[in-house]
């Protein structure tokens, strides 16, 4: 990291705009923020590099991209020299339920069932809009330094958790769950069918927020009420997030608990009616060559999260094929209580991993095409790839920088490699949503982390008292 931001004062740049005009010289083009000497990766659709290049920012937009040169062609108040460091887009978290984090880490040994043990009981007992909103914040947090500039969650209170998220200052995908079950934020069921539409209300015309509704999944979920949930999306143009194909048997499920036979939950989907477009469905792991086929054909995109599917034993989703059917995919960490973590560049690395060997070829999921499921993929999963995920002319000024001279970093031969496999949260340097900067210097600029860390103690304080009467431990091996 050996970068430096220059602030010019205003006395400054009356100063040099004086001189150009009494020497003549071009005048250059104001802007609010420009980023040189990066290693700027584009990942737009020829992803294209440039080893010493500049982005430039006006507003929330990105104005400009290029070589060294475009530097000074444009003035702005604040310049920074990233040093050689990789300057790229923000990254997406496709797939999350961000307020888990208030009990990662609870469970993971002497446990059969986490679900039914460990998560059902502690969100009973403990669940309320103010744990909801320390812990979003915390996990705002999180990602924010770690540079993810955008995720998509699904949890209870999704308005507390959209109020963290612009607090925090990234943007969030935030659908609020419908299920049959009485929940925190729902005492009847399906009650998340109505809060969803007042929360969507509440927040069609965010900057940074884009409301959604997000139905569990298939067995938890009538046919009814699933084409009550997409009937809601539809009515207010918002995205359609569900849990799909996690399971082997969600067909017999469904049989089970609402009576109809569906031999793949994919073409189930299509029969109700619930697979088009603004459909994104989490996981999808147990879809066959048809399922992907038609998944295509109707436009549905996928949230693939690699880390969950492996630690919870539910499976390795065909990737591969999904990417090669030219399906939009994104990956996600699912929440911090099944994955432990947030990290986008541990998802990236262990895609890429898991895929060559799952598949006995080392030529699978290159680094580069990681990197595009962490960015574009992701924003065109989540239905912003018009908006966000690469660094273009015109796109919102979502960008991050890449320290390339740490420890675990230096030497950097191929920067997608680097990001892929070497990178962690810990080498993000500066981080800027909609054009505004909220990390600098590995600075947290939005909020104040000994705060947060204080909300936290509180909550975890609460959570320790519960976690300890919980059954499992009773069970637990005796060394
Ligand atoms: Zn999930």
């Amino acid at each position: 990291m050996k970068k430096k931001w220059t602030l010019l004062s205003v006395m400054a740049l009356a100063l040099a705009s004086a001189t150009f005009s009494t020497t003549h010289a071009v005048e250059k083009k104001s802007a609010d923020l420009i980023i040189k000497n990066g290693q700027v990766l584009t990942m737009n659709s020829k992803k294209d590099r440039f080893d010493n290049g500049t982005i430039v920012v006006k507003n929330n937009k990105i104005v400009a991209v290029g070589d060294a040169k475009l530097a000074d062609e444009y003035s702005a108040p604040k310049v920074v020299d990233a040093g050689g460091d990789i300057v790229m887009p923000g990254m997406v978290n496709s797939h999350n339920h961000v307020p888990m984090v208030a009990f990662r880490s609870i469970g993971e040994e002497g446990v059969g069932n986490r679900l039914f043990e460990v998560f059902f009981p502690l969100e009973g007992e403990l669940l309320s809009r103010d744990l909801i909103y320390k812990a979003s914040i915390h996990g705002a947090i999180e990602m924010a330094m770690g540079g993810v500039t955008t995720y998509s969650d699904m949890y209870y209170h999704e308005d507390e958790i959209a109020k963290a998220t612009e607090t925090i200052g990234i943007r969030g995908v935030l659908g609020e769950t419908v299920i049959s079950s009485p929940v925190v934020d729902a005492p009847t069921p399906y009650g998340g069918l109505q809060y969803a539409e007042e929360f969507i209300k509440q927040y069609k015309n965010s900057d940074l927020i884009v409301p959604a509704v997000a139905p569990h999944a298939t067995y938890t979920v009538s046919p009814e009420m699933l084409k009550a949930s997409k009937a809601l999306a539809d009515k207010y143009k918002v995205p359609f997030i569900i849990h799909a194909a996690e399971f082997a048997d969600e067909p017999q499920r469904i049989e089970k608990k609402f009576g109809v036979k569906a031999d793949s939950v994919i073409k189930y989907f299509d029969s109700i009616g619930i697979l088009d477009n603004n459909t994104i469905l989490a996981h999808a792991i147990h879809i066959s060559d048809e399922d992907i086929q038609l998944i295509k054909q109707k436009g549905a995109t996928i949230a693939h999260n690699p880390i969950a599917n492996t630690k919870g034993a539910t499976g390795v989703a065909p990737a591969i094929k999904i990417d090669q059917a030219g399906v939009a995919m994104g990956l996600g960490t699912d929440g911090p209580m099944s994955s432990n973590t947030m990290d986008v560049f541990g998802t990236m690395g262990y895609a890429a991993r898991v895929h060559k060997l799952v598949n006995g070829d080392q030529s699978l999921m290159p680094p580069s095409k990681v990197v595009e499921l962490a960015t574009i993929g992701g924003a065109k999963a989540l239905g912003l790839g018009d908006k966000i995920g690469s660094l273009e002319v015109g796109k919102l000024a979502d960008i991050i920088i890449v320290d390339v001279h740490a420890p675990n970093t230096f030497p950097t031969y191929d920067p997608y490699a680097t990001i892929a496999y070497a990178a962690g949260p810990q080498n993000v340097t500066d981080v800027i949503v909609n054009g505004k900067i909220i990390v600098e210097n590995k600075t947290l600029k939005t909020y104040d982390y000994q705060k947060d860390l204080k909300d936290m103690t509180d909550v975890y304080n609460k959570v320790k008292e519960v976690e300890q009467t919980l059954e499992f431990h009773k069970k637990k091996p005796q060394n």
